[in-house]
């Protein structure tokens, strides 16, 4: 059991500007709407969650974000009066967090059963010797993102929207980040000349529409700032919409209180993306969170990471997505994890979420069923992958296969076809195989290139 003294250990401050003062909080969605630690592991008699390391510690400071920031487990030796590690493990882990260090919020720490080796949570949060092992697979910015800034933090990439990384601060370092590249630099936050020089571009570039804060994780700013950020952005006439993404929901979902909410509602419309990646991460608190957010008008959608003995089965799929829209949160992309240098054991075969998704696409609701995506290398943007449901298409009808494997013939409108046609002679059907195919009609990196918002030289 661990000591109240034991975690007095006072860390960075969060960056914050006043205590969330005369919070109201709203009635949390029932226990029964989402999933418990229980569900997931076997009955026991030992104290489980909250209760397992942190039942000493008072109300008042658990469900105060600043507490569970400046309490974050960032050492190895932090981590062992939690976890049991053997000595080997302990040494592994030391090699591991001189690359790639470690954070983990008390929070998200009792979500995992220490018992268990193979937890999914754990495999999120505590580093894997792997990451170095397997370290010379992948690389270190595969999307790109540094050679697509226009100005430092300012991704443009797709026409009508853009990336703006503010910090690389997050609560918890997750072992499968696709910016783990940042982790070494320390923790920073763009100076106030970097966002000038951000928006400075926003309001030049009237083509962009949409514009996606993020980090690191943008809410470890204290709200004076980011909605300093926000409302500027939100001056900016032709900027539509405002999306954010953030795990704190996930790790540390006590970030989303009465005053963050107040002051995102002022500025909407304002999206918010979360990153759920297993139904044991759906807790009460986070339920809560993503409730007060909905009600301030902030949607909330998921983007999870498929992982390699996190979340790569039908099952744990469709519990998490069930989850989600139970607690009213839209599951939007499963993506495919990123070649990033550090995380190759956690990668999953790309054959692996095309049958999660043949899995869950008419076997439950389609809003329950999320988009498989891959984010190409060398910045060439998200592809949406899917089971193939066309099996042939012909001059007057098509061949589709349901979801059970039947086969039904469609007419295929004429004059839908004829416009078509019109548009776009009909090419002969390739007599070489698919593959052959797929390769004539891939673009040349030059006209690639032609379509990206960024042309380099
Ligand atoms: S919260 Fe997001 S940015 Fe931060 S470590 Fe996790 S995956 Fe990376």
């Amino acid at each position: 059991m661990v000591t109240k003294n034991q975690l007095t250990v006072n860390r960075e401050q969060a960056n914050t500007e006043s205590p969330s003062g005369t919070e109201v909080e709203e009635p949390p969605p029932s226990k029964m709407a989402v999933f418990g630690q229980q569900e997931e592991e076997p009955p026991s008699n030992k104290p489980h969650g909250r209760h397992r390391f942190f039942g000493h510690i008072a109300d008042d400071a658990w469900s105060d974000w600043k507490w569970h920031f400046r309490n974050r487990i960032t050492t190895v030796e932090e981590l062992t009066r939690f976890i049991p590690l053997s000595p080997e493990e302990q040494a592994q882990l030391k090699v591991v967090t001189t690359r790639y260090p470690l954070s983990i919020t008390p929070h998200y720490l009792s979500l995992i059963n220490p018992d268990d080796p193979d937890d999914p949570i754990r495999k999120q949060a505590i580093p894997s010797i792997l990451e170095v092992t397997m370290g010379m697979m992948g690389c270190e910015d595969p999307l790109e993102e540094r050679r697509d800034a226009v100005v430092p933090g300012l991704v443009h990439r797709y026409p009508d929207r853009v990336l703006m990384v503010v910090t690389n601060l997050c609560p918890m370092l997750c072992r499968h980040c696709t910016r783990k590249r940042e982790w070494r630099h320390g923790g920073w936050v763009r100076t106030a000349d970097d966002i000038d020089a951000m928006l400075d571009y926003l309001r030049q570039n009237n083509n962009i529409r949409d514009v996606v804060i993020s980090g690191g994780d943008p809410l470890t700013l204290s709200n004076h700032r980011l909605e300093d950020i926000i409302s500027r952005v939100r001056g900016i006439a032709h900027i539509e919409i405002i999306r954010i993404g953030t795990r704190f929901p996930v790790v540390l979902p006590q970030r989303i209180d009465a005053e963050l909410c107040a002051m995102l509602s002022r500025y909407g419309p304002i999206w918010l993306n979360t990153h759920f990646n297993h139904p044991r991460e759906l807790t009460p608190e986070a339920a809560a969170a993503c409730d007060r957010l909905l009600r301030s008008g902030v949607p909330v959608s998921n983007q999870s990471v498929l992982l390699r003995g996190v979340n790569d089965d039908l099952h744990t799929q469709m519990k998490l997505c069930h989850g989600l829209l139970r607690i009213k949160v839209r599951p939007y992309y499963l993506f495919q994890c990123d070649e990033v240098q550090g995380t190759e054991h956690l990668r999953t075969p790309v054959e692996v979420g095309l049958s999660i998704i043949e899995g869950m696409r008419g076997h439950t609701s389609g809003l329950a069923v999320p988009t498989f995506v891959v984010d190409l290398p060398d910045g060439g943007g998200k592809v949406p992958l899917q089971p193939n449901y066309m099996l042939t298409e012909a001059e007057e009808e098509i061949l589709l296969r349901n979801y059970q494997g039947h086969v039904f013939h469609y007419r295929n409108p004429a004059y839908a076809r004829n416009q078509r046609q019109k548009r776009r002679p009909r090419q002969a059907l390739p007599t070489s195989t698919l593959f052959d195919f797929a390769q004539q009609q891939l673009e040349t990196a030059g006209d690639r290139d032609a379509n990206r918002a960024v042309v380099r030289p």
